[in-house]
């Protein structure tokens, strides 16, 4: 096709941009051996690239898995820094690259391996134990990586060995797991800028006006709003929610991104973000991470063109960090847990 010439008669500028954007990344994709992952919280411009290329959707462990099993020798991660650290953990012999190193988390930029090194040091009597949302170092310092759809089950699984508990990052997760499991647990007090603004009040006056909408929240939630909810699970466990759940209409608190896929697997359904800020917030915030609009299809074509940023980690943080990972995933082959599908943010 040649690319001077209008794809289609009458299509708007911008619109005829972003098509001739999308056919050079594209072309990228293959010149470069590459497949893009992209995470449920991107934008739906890369979420549908990413499937129209053969690439994929889903959560970070499930992203760095697809990764390992495709035959392309460069991965390209759309998500946040860590997601790009996961992939690069399980695929050491492939290249990894991300549209921005900038993108990262506030879970991940709240536990330093500077801070937390020594603090797991000065309880070591506990079993560490940190969420996927964390850097390389991070998961090199734990005894176990855990996603929030297995984290329940790894804890009552130690708690069963008599082991005490380190968690971090996240508090509500952590607190949330410890609620449901009775564990003895010290919980570091990270959190998700994202969801910790989601509020109970405004929830409840959306479900009035809404009352047959079913409400499905993400664990980093904060507690007054898990209480309200009817499911609460990984992004994953969400979507499958709306697959399967006989309601019509949902009230959903997380990442609005996640929105594209859960309109693809219920299209007939109604979606309505969860409210957030509330009455009282100075500034309104809005349920979408700020780290992962980084992602564009700018950015995206820089990262194809250039090669970089590449994520790299030393040989010996990264296999210190694959050990963690990798006695989740064989606990989750002994709980006879489908690998893929394993959720996280
Ligand atoms: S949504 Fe929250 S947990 Fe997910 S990447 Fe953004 S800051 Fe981190």
């Amino acid at each position: 096709m040649n690319m001077s010439q209008p794809l289609v008669r009458g299509m708007p500028d911008t619109a005829l941009d972003r098509a001739r954007q999308i056919h050079r990344i594209k072309a990228l994709l293959k010149k470069e051996d590459a497949v893009l992952v992209a995470h449920y919280y991107t934008d739906a411009d890369l979420q549908a690239l990413a499937e129209e290329t053969g690439g994929y959707v889903s959560d970070s462990l499930d992203m760095a898995r697809f990764g390992h099993d495709h035959p392309a020798s460069t991965l390209v991660v759309a998500g946040v820094r860590f997601m790009g650290e996961t992939a690069k953990i399980l695929n050491p012999e492939k290249r990894v690259l991300m549209p921005t190193l900038d993108a990262t988390c506030s879970l991940d930029e709240g536990c330093s391996a500077r801070e937390f090194i020594p603090y797991c040091d000065a309880h070591p009597d506990r079993t560490v134990v940190v969420y996927a949302n964390t850097s390389a170092e991070v998961k090199a310092r734990a005894d176990w990586v855990v996603t929030s759809s297995i984290a329940m089950q790894v804890v009552r699984h130690l708690t069963a060995q008599g082991q005490k508990i380190l968690w971090a990052p996240d508090r509500h997760l952590g607190d949330y797991v410890r609620r449901e499991t009775g564990a003895d647990m010290l919980i570091w007090q990270g959190s998700c800028v994202v969801h910790e603004e989601f509020r109970r009040e405004a929830l409840l006056e959306l479900k009035r006006r809404h009352p047959h909408a079913d409400v499905l929240a993400h664990p980093e939630s904060p507690a007054s709003v898990l209480a309200e909810a009817d499911m609460v699970g990984s992004t994953s466990a969400m979507i499958e929610a709306a697959r399967t759940r006989t309601a019509r209409s949902f009230i959903v608190a997380t990442d609005h991104g996640i929105l594209y896929k859960m309109r693809q697997a219920a299209p007939d359904k109604e979606f309505l973000e969860a409210p957030t800020g509330g009455h009282g917030a100075t500034c309104k915030s809005c349920a979408h991470c700020p780290w992962m609009a980084m992602n564009s299809l700018t950015t995206l074509e820089q990262v194809l063109r250039h090669g970089k940023p590449e994520i790299t980690i030393p040989e010996p943080v990264r296999a210190a960090a694959l050990q963690s990972v990798e006695r989740m995933l064989a606990f989750a082959a002994d709980q006879r847990k489908p690998v893929l599908g394993l959720g996280n943010t």
